[in-house]
């Protein structure tokens, strides 16, 4: 029977939250040496159960982030994926739930170096309750960001690192500060990137057209889901590609998407109407098709899900 207080996976064991502390002198907490992820688990009522949404593919994109920061992940994949269906089961969720796993530099030794002899980096994992970060029907209005996305030769953003989430911050927090939804940032050359935390398409000439992975932008896991929906279920030509800024303000259609932002139709930009102001057809059917997708209501998607049954 899940207690009332959830439990958090730290040094490689479940322990109640108010045990699951780390000391201030943490290296990740001195100097942002972590990698992350978030991944939602959604409740399906008609089978009783709770879905991990592309669960895989999460863990493979953290191992990736560990490499560039030059992290050990303790644990292999299958693992990890064990280790989400069960906090989900213990925390006894059914309602959709955030699943935050993060590998840390653990080390409480004092330098900004990430090769460090004789340590371990640790793996922890918590649950929090989550619907949709943003309000994904309403169509919101987002602005350009005065802060630009970091480069990859600085703090990489194909790396998910903790570390790096001040810039989405700082977007994120002035946007909100001047009235806007969210915003997207530019790369440093000036070429749309993503959204503060959350990848971004575009309807021109009705094809979906989203910044390439090159363009300093996260390799979103609900991006490539998009990519695959629209290609294989509703045939819509995907250009992966560099995107101007003005290429923004002529689209016929726009969304954000991201495993909290979920996919959210974006109806105004810097004080423009997108489109005709409303949410747009394409916008609509990939709305539909993703939702169906996280329920378990695609036969032939049900491998992106792990099922975490409920005792
Ligand atoms: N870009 C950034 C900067 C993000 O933080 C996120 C959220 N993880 C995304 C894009 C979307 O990625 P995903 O769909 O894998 O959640």
């Amino acid at each position: 029977q899940p207690s009332s207080e959830p439990v958090i996976y730290l040094r490689g064991r479940f322990v109640p939250d108010s045990e699951a502390s780390l000391s201030v002198r943490t290296h990740a907490f001195l100097y942002g040496t972590a990698v992350f992820e978030g991944i939602k688990a959604y409740w399906a009522p008609e089978r009783e159960t709770m879905f991990i949404f592309r669960a895989e593919e999460h863990f493979r994109r953290l191992v990736q982030s560990c490499r560039i920061l030059r992290l050990k992940a303790p644990l292999d994949i299958r693992r990890m994926v064990e280790l989400s269906a069960e906090i989900v089961v213990r925390n006894g969720c059914r309602e959709d739930t955030y699943l935050r796993p993060i590998v840390y530099k653990a080390d409480r030794r004092i330098g900004p170096i990430l090769e460090i002899p004789d340590t371990v980096d640790d793996f922890c994992l918590f649950t929090a309750p989550m619907s949709a970060y943003l309000d994904t029907h309403k169509g919101l209005h987002v602005c350009v960001s005065s802060w630009r996305r970091i480069d990859d030769n600085m703090i990489p953003a194909r790396a998910k690192c903790n570390g790096a989430y001040v810039n989405t911050a700082l977007i994120k927090t002035d946007a909100a500060l001047a009235g806007f939804d969210d915003a997207i940032a530019l790369s440093d050359d000036g070429h749309v990137a993503e959204g503060s935390a959350m990848n971004l398409f575009l309807v021109r000439d009705g094809r979906l057209v989203t910044p390439a992975v090159s363009n300093n932008i996260l390799e979103g896991i609900t991006r490539a889901t998009v990519i695959e929906l629209a290609r294989k279920e509703l045939g819509i030509p995907v250009e992966s590609r560099q995107v101007d800024r003005t290429e923004l303000y002529v689209a016929e259609e726009m969304f954000l998407c991201g495993t909290a932002t979920e996919v959210a139709a974006v109806t105004r930009i810097d004080h423009r109407a997108i489109g005709d102001g409303t949410v747009g057809p394409i916008t609509r059917a990939i709305q539909d098709l993703f939702d169906q997708a996280i329920h378990g209501r695609l036969p032939d998607y049900m491998h992106w899900l792990t099922p975490a049954g409920t005792p």
